[in-house]
């Protein structure tokens, strides 16, 4: 008898921080894919609010009542990222137009590249539509409270990282 094919996929994004929108499409994925590597990007050109390691740790424990769900970091190519584990889907979410201009070209740069890669997008669920980790930031700079944003216990990183900031 033949085995049951594992479904992969890669989300891969900066998670910088992790968002509510960012969790619905991971709780949502994870429903559909037997496994799903949440892959955080560590990209030196971008100066970041946390650390890689420190978003892994974060992503890490928020996933944590979800056994299929693995977080990984990762740098260089993303293609080549998924010959490495043999990934051969790609999630993004898609908030609004932008998103889907934006995305689609890079899932059609992909498919260049390599044809058997394909990209999956979900549709943002409408309550996270106007969520971005670069809004969380903005607010949280600003001292405002971003517990409507980011899942259970990340506020409280998230304003205390402004903080360290502002000390030093
Ligand atoms: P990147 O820097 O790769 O865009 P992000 O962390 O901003 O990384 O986003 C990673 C992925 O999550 C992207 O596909 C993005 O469209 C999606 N995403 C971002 N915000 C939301 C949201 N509020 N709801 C659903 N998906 C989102």
């Amino acid at each position: 008898m033949n085995k049951k094919k594992e479904r992969t996929i890669l989300y891969p994004g900066s998670f910088d921080p992790l968002t509510l929108g960012h969790l619905d499409l991971i709780r949502r994925a994870a429903k559909i894919f037997d496994k799903v590597y949440v892959g955080v990007l560590v990209n030196p050109y971008k100066k970041s609010l946390f650390s890689v390691e420190e978003r892994v740790i974060m992503i890490c424990r928020i996933t944590a009542d979800l056994p299929q769900v693995e977080v990984v970091s990762f740098g260089g190519l993303l293609i080549e990222f998924c010959h490495k584990l043999g990934i051969r889907c790609i999630l993004r979410g898609l908030r609004d137009q932008g998103d889907f201009e934006a995305e689609i070209k890079v899932a059609q740069g992909l498919k260049v590249l390599d044809p058997d890669l394909e990209t999956v997008f979900l549709g943002t669920d409408p309550h996270y539509s106007y969520l971005s980790s670069s809004m969380v930031r903005e607010v949280a700079s600003g001292g405002g409270d971003v517990s409507a944003f980011v899942p259970d216990g990340l506020a409280p990183l998230v304003a205390e990282k402004y903080k360290e900031k502002a000390m030093t």
